[in-house]
Formats: C-alpha cells, structure tokens, sequence
C-alpha cells in the first residue's frame, strides 16, 4: 500500500490485506506449524516452519510497519520477549542507560539477570538530559532506553534530543512506545533506532491477547539478531494471537483517542478535587512534563493517569476497594477502565509513591469513571 495513505486507514483495512485464495477481507489463520518445500529444494513462498515467523505474524508485523514508519517490524509473544530481545541484540559487552521510572518488570530484569548476560545499566532521571549525558560511558553505551510516558508516573522524556546524545556517543535510541502508541508518537521519526510495544496493551486493545513488537529504523545488524534470537528462542507471536492482535489494531486510532480525551477530562476534574494530592498526567499544564509532551505527541496525551491521594497508603487501597465501574486489575490499555494500588504490584524499591493509583481509561462513558471514582473517595 502506498506511503501517503494516512495511517487510519492502514490500520483499519489492515493495510489493504484481501487473502489471495479466497478474496476474504478477513485473513484466514495459519496454524501450520511447517511448509511445504518446492521439487528443488527451495523455499519460495518464503515460509519453512513456524518458529522463525508466519503468515498471520508478518500481516501483523507489516500494518505495525506501516504505523510507526519502520524499515522492519518483528511480533513476539509478549511485551517482555519483545525488551529483552532489543537488548540481547546489543554487542557484549554492552553499557545501557534506562529510566529510574520505568515499567517495573523490566527493570528488574535489567537491575538483575541482564548482569549475567554482559549488559550493564545505569539507571537515571531520564527526563533530564543532563542525566543521561553524564551516565554517558564512552564507547562502551550502546544503547540508551527510553518509556514515555513512563510507568506509573507518566514522566516525559525528549526522545530527539535524547537521540541525539545517543547517537553523538555512537549508540542507538530504544524507545517503550507502549503507552503513546504510533497515534500519538512516532519514535523513529523523531530519531530513535527501534521502538518497543507491549502490543498487549492498546495495539491489541481488548485484555486478550499477551504480544510484543519491535519496530526498527534500518534493517541492520540490531534487527539481524533480533531475528536470530527470536527463532532461536520461539519467542515468536503464535497465528491465533497476530490475528487477534491485526484485528485489534484495526480500531486503534478510535479507542486512543476517545481514551486520551477522556483521561485528560479526569485529569482535569480531578485535580480540582480536595482529596487528591496530585494528578500525574503530560496533559495538564501544570505536569512536570507537559512542554515536551505537547512537542512530541500529536492528538493527545494518552490514556494513563494517576491519581495520589491524601491520606496515603490506607485511604488509596479504600478507594479501588470501594469502586464498581472501574476494575480492579493490573495492566492498561484494554477497553475496559482499571485502576490499581500500583505500589502493591512493584512491592519492595519501588519508586513508585505508596498513595498513587494507576488508572488505565477504557471506552465507558467518561461521566460514569467520574462519578464512581467520586464515591470511591468517598
Ligand atoms: N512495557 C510497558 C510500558 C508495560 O506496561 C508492560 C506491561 O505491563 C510491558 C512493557 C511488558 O509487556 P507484556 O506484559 O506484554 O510482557
């Protein structure tokens, strides 16, 4: 499909795909787990065995291509497989820069087992550029991470001047998109070298499929091994969950929007509300983080907000206890709201202040989270 059709419409045609067989608008699932070889030997259809990819995989792959403005996308089975492939890719031994705030899973992993595998982090304020620069350790970073917005604070970071810092000490810019989604950021246009999704979240939009992504600038020797260590370790998305996830991302652009207004009318409403300490969101003036975001997000600020509370831990674990609309329940992005003691779920070190709920903003009208959160607080 031709580059200059907008973006909505390549998510909602699922980038024009009609099956070649049947003339089915809808893609048939694949389950073959191995193919058929031609008399001489040769693989032509470009498919052998379903650990390196599949059909349902690269229809999935190409529309989250399109989206982010990649030269390559590669779908694995979660957010998870997908990080910590863009990381063992990386030559060893290998410094890397992260956020102190970051979504709480991977960063352990990379406080943690990445050690042994000859990838060492420093962790830093990344939304100071300063910061980052100055964990800088000269031809030894290959790679500076990013998240934003980033969990559970919404924290902004500058992704091209942080690209630039990175590219000046030769390493690449991986950017967590998971929250901003390709409607509203494109890394890689702002200079980053690959882009991470946790497509369990917004890509695939309905809390029912787990599913990863890396989205690449250049087809190089990152992507190369990317590759490599997605068959070699059958971290591959299976065909069932890419069709799920292709169908998912065909209403993307409605569900971000209609989520990233209705959180920045909760953000609003309740930052006026006495019993809240603070309302942590990019699209509040008043948020640390709001020049930036207002730079490099186009058509909203996102679906994520938290809320800290006055009274602390207690009264924060009362209120999601007392909500009836809102489900009680840990990750985002789904059409369905959630909210979450999130400090309960990183335990132990966490950053993250004791009184803050995190609340993923569904599809329900915005009128209804409003008023169950206002008796909530009771
Ligand atoms: N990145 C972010 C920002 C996330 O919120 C999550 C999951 O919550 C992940 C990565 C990990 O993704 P998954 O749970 O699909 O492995």
């Amino acid at each position: 499909m031709a580059k200059t059709i907008s973006p909505e419409t390549i998510a909602a045609q699922a980038g024009g795909l009609v099956d070649a067989t049947t003339g089915s608008i809808i893609p048939p699932i694949h389950t073959a787990t191995t193919y058929i070889r031609d008399p001489d030997n040769q693989y032509r259809r470009g498919f052998s065995y379903g650990r390196p990819d599949t059909p349902n995989v690269r229809q999935a792959e190409s529309v989250l291509q399109d989206l982010e403005g990649a030269a390559a996308c590669l779908m694995f089975g979660s957010g998870m497989a997908a990080a910590t492939t863009a990381f063992l890719a990386l030559a060893r031994p290998a410094h890397v820069i992260a956020p102190n705030v970051m979504y709480w899973a991977m960063k352990k992993w990379l406080a943690g087992d990445a050690g042994t595998l000859g990838i060492d982090a420093t962790f830093v304020d990344a939304t100071s550029t300063d910061a980052i620069k100055a964990a800088i350790q000269a031809g030894r970073t290959r790679m500076i991470w990013l998240e934003t917005p980033a969990n559970p604070t919404w924290a902004v970071s500058d992704i091209a001047a942080i690209a630039a810092i990175a590219h000046d000490a030769g390493a690449i810019l991986g950017v967590d998109s998971t929250i901003a989604t390709p409607v509203l950021t494109r890394p890689l246009a702002l200079g980053a070298d690959l882009v991470m999704h946790s497509a369990t979240k917004y890509l695939n939009g309905h809390s029912d499929v787990l599913a990863g992504a890396l989205a690449f600038a250049r087809r190089d020797a990152v992507f190369d091994q990317a590759v490599r260590h997605r068959a070699n370790l059958g971290a591959v998305l299976a065909p069932f969950e890419a069709y799920l996830l292709l169908r998912g991302m065909r209403t993307l652009h409605v569900r971000v929007r209609h989520a990233s207004a209705a959180a920045l009318a909760l953000a609003r409403h309740f930052a006026q509300d006495p019993r809240i300490l603070e309302v942590l969101y990019p699209g509040l003036q008043s948020d640390r983080g709001h020049a930036v975001a207002a730079r490099q997000m186009q058509g909203g600020f996102g679906g994520m907000l938290s809320v800290r509370v006055k009274g602390g831990e207690a009264i924060a674990i009362r209120t999601a206890g007392n909500v009836k609309i809102w489900k009680r329940a840990t990750s985002l992005g789904g059409v369905e709201s959630l909210i979450e003691h999130r400090a309960s779920v990183e335990g132990a070190g966490t950053p993250c202040p004791p009184d803050l709920l995190r609340l993923s903003v569904g599809l329900e009208s915005p009128a209804d989270l409003i008023a169950d959160l206002e008796q909530a607080l009771g």
